[in-house]
């Protein structure tokens, strides 16, 4: 098989991986090296269906020894099976980049053989790509979950990000979807990781010029829609992912039906609305101070497809608002609706200097579009409707209709 074709299936083969965004490395080109990482923006593109996918965004190979019902990789699956060496790999990277098609390289794999065996491939392409071919691009690696210890963090030198996917939110749905896949093995190698980071990151403050370990971090990827896993499971996941490991993302991934195994959900279209609710739901526990209790509970155990998860939670919490502009805390001002990091610092910083009323409040750009209804400034309400939960929320609800069909919807506004 030649290249192209092994690149045809390759690069489609890894569409289904959604945890590629390739911010937070920072890597200077080196005499005689190629290409240099960025902070931000690097080898983005985006799908009609919203994922994020880089132009040489690949499998090493998709013949895969597990049989996972939710994959199109599986064993049992009827598609043509391709596999690169490291030295094709490194070809297609260094000779994109000269192109200027990629500014870094996005690398996973399905198990081929073993765990060890392919962890072993992908560590001597990037090993080589650094070493020899002195790319200096961002690599973004997958780690082979079960794979010999030494041999991550021997690959964690020469990559800018790391990532083990987690893929399904329970040992329940491990269990029936993914059988040879335990959630012991994949959380150990994450630790592994984590560990790794840290231990580089106390040598380079010691020694300036100690080699690091994965900069950019680690990140990992969850899909959503294939168990019955409720989003307080998820999202309560992911708050503990943060904590333990200090992952930078978890990435959502919808499930896209690829398979008519009866022990997955008969659905046709992905759960991309979903999917979208839940970035903003791990939005909030980031940036925002919201721990998943706040967000969801046992009684409450899935986010609200028509309305924000903050606005949802404020509708829930309608006691603690309207909130007077001039004297709520930051904390309080981060939970308003509508008012972001940004709003909330100039919001902040602007009352020092004297009392905001409602105007004041556009001059320095806060948009209250939504923000009104939970905000009083100088004691004055700006909401024009009654202050009660099913009036709101007929104010508040987004112009796109949940069941339209998977458009995806923005971020905050
Ligand atoms: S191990 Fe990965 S590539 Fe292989 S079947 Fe499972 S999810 Fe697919």
């Amino acid at each position: 098989m030649d290249l192209a074709e092994k690149l045809k299936i390759l690069s489609a083969a890894a569409k289904y991986d959604v945890s590629c965004s390739s911010s937070g490395s920072n890597r200077q080109n080196i005499p005689g090296g190629v290409g240099n990482a960025a902070y931000s923006g690097i080898c983005h593109s985006w799908t009609d269906d919203g994922r994020c996918v880089s132009l040489l965004k690949i499998l090493f190979t998709n013949d895969c020894c597990y049989n996972c019902a939710y994959c199109v990789n599986r064993i049992t699956s009827d598609i043509p099976r391709a596999s690169f060496t490291p030295e094709e790999v490194i070809e297609l990277t260094i000779s994109f980049y000269r192109r200027n098609y990629i500014e870094g390289l996005f690398l996973s794999s399905a198990i081929y053989r073993s765990e060890d065996y392919t962890m072993e491939q992908l560590l001597r392409t990037v090993k080589k790509l650094r070493g020899e071919y002195k790319f200096n691009g961002y690599i973004h690696l997958k780690a082979i979950p079960g794979a010999d210890l030494k041999l991550i963090s021997e690959a964690g030198k020469y990559v800018d990000r790391m990532s083990v996917n987690i893929e399904l939110p329970s040992d329940r749905g491990l269990k029936l979807l993914a059988p040879r896949k335990k959630k012991e093995i994949i959380l150990k190698s994450m630790g592994g990781i984590t560990s790794y980071i840290d231990q580089y990151k106390e040598e380079r403050k010691l020694f300036k010029h100690a080699p690091s370990f994965v900069p950019a971090g680690q990140s990992t990827q969850l899909i959503v829609g294939a168990t019955p896993d409720c989003d307080l499971r998820i999202i309560k996941l992911s708050e503990s992912l943060y904590r333990s490991f200090n992952l930078k993302r978890v990435y959502y991934s919808a499930y896209v039906p690829v398979s008519d195994d009866p022990k997955l959900p008969s659905i046709t279209n992905p759960p991309l609305v979903r999917e979208n609710r839940l970035y903003q739901a791990d939005w909030l526990l980031r940036f925002y101070g919201f721990s998943a209790g706040e967000l969801l509970s046992e009684n409450n155990p899935n986010l609200d497809l028509e309305l924000d998860p903050k606005a949802s939670w404020a509708l829930r919490n309608l006691h603690l608002f309207p909130i007077e502009i001039n004297k709520a805390d930051y904390r309080m001002l981060l939970r308003v609706p509508g008012i972001g990091v940004k709003s909330a610092k100039r919001i902040a910083a602007a009352r020092r200097v004297g009392s905001l009323g409602y105007e004041d409040l556009k001059k320095i750009g806060v948009v209250l579009k939504r923000a009104r209804y939970f905000i009083t400034c100088r004691g004055k309400y700006y909401g024009e409707t009654a202050f009660r939960p099913d009036f709101l929320r007929q104010k508040l609800l987004d112009k796109v209709p949940a069941d339209s069909g998977g458009e995806q919807l923005t971020m905050f506004t």
